[in-house]
């Protein structure tokens, strides 16, 4: 009967929910955890300029590796550390270690390229984000140069005026500031006028569809030739095939990462990388 159906129906839903919300707070219990046990790892993936076909930087991409559930992905874990606020604490270790690691690798006599880093909102928004940024670089001894701090449109709507100084303070340290999954925010155009970024990541949604829907393709060609006329630079994300990577050179967008050039791979993997200049995972590139 009816009645029956809707009420196990409703048994069976909040079942569910609560399975959800104490899986949510095992994982906060763990996340807490993860940071006092050091569970956390950063992986790498190169930034491949497939012109003069070198690695130009590298991307820090975060892996939890828990004893239980083995390796846990980011768009996993990112979310509640973000809704509990562990991200502060989690994204601050993740900035140090990628600076310091960074720095090695040029003690190394590894050549300079910068190492990109994810910028949850909330950390961008707490007001001594620049400080601690600056206490960062100071103790690693890395050049601010080679620092790339991701940011998401998001950042850009809570204040824009606020996100603009703050930007504006980044860049005269000299750190690099990029614009990460352009395309797939719901900010206006105008409100990225007046922020002062280097480079805009044009998400990897839009470039996985390019030969199927000519809507994406538009898209692409859209974001490129605005970000050639406003002076940024523009870095494909999700590049897979030699079909994309042919595409995107054909209109003059020439960095990019994604499968093609390397998969995110350990810190001695991309050491290896650096010293032959050579993407070991798909052996595709030809030097
Ligand atoms: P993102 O910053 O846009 O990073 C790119 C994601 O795309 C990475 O997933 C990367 O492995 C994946 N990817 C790269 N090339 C390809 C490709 O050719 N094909 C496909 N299918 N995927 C590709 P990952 O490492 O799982 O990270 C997912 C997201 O988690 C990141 O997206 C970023 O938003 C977030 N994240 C990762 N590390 C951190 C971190 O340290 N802090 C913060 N706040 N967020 C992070
Ligand atoms: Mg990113
Ligand atoms: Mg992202
Ligand atoms: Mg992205």
């Amino acid at each position: 009967r009816a009645k029956d159906r809707g009420k196990n129906q409703y048994c069976y839903y909040s079942e569910d929910m609560n399975a959800r919300m104490l899986e949510e707070l095992t994982l906060e219990h763990e996340l807490r955890k993860a940071m006092e046990n050091n569970e956390f790892e950063l992986y790498y993936q190169p930034q491949y300029d497939f012109v003069t076909e070198c690695i130009i930087g590298n991307e820090a991409l975060i892996r939890w590796h828990n004893p239980f559930r083995g390796t846990v992905a980011p768009d996993v874990f990112i979310p509640i550390a973000e809704e509990t606020g562990l991200i502060l604490q989690i994204g601050e270790w993740v900035i140090r270690e990628a600076c310091h690691q960074n720095k090695q690798w040029q003690n190394q006599g590894l050549a300079p390229r910068p190492v990109a880093v994810n910028v949850s909102p909330l950390q961008f928004l707490q007001n001594d984000f620049v400080p601690k940024i600056e206490k960062i670089l100071r103790e690693t001894g890395l050049e601010p140069k080679y620092l790339d701090l991701e940011i998401t449109e998001s950042i850009a709507m809570t204040d824009i005026n606020e996100a603009v100084k703050k930007v504006k303070r980044l860049r005269d340290l000299g750190i690099q500031v990029s614009i990460d999954d352009f395309g797939t925010g719901y900010s206006s155009l105008s409100n990225f006028r007046d922020l002062p970024i280097n480079k805009l990541k044009i998400d990897r949604s839009f470039i996985s569809r390019i030969h199927e829907d000519s809507k994406d393709a538009e898209i692409v060609d859209t974001i490129i030739v605005m970000a050639q006329k406003l002076g940024l630079e523009i870095i494909a994300e999700g590049v897979e095939t030699k079909e994309h990577m042919q595409y995107l050179k054909e209109r003059n967008c020439k960095i990019a990462q994604g499968y093609l050039f390397s998969k995110p791979v350990k810190a001695l993997d991309i050491e290896q990388m650096l010293k032959n200049n050579h993407l070991l995972i798909k052996g595709y590139c030809t030097k």
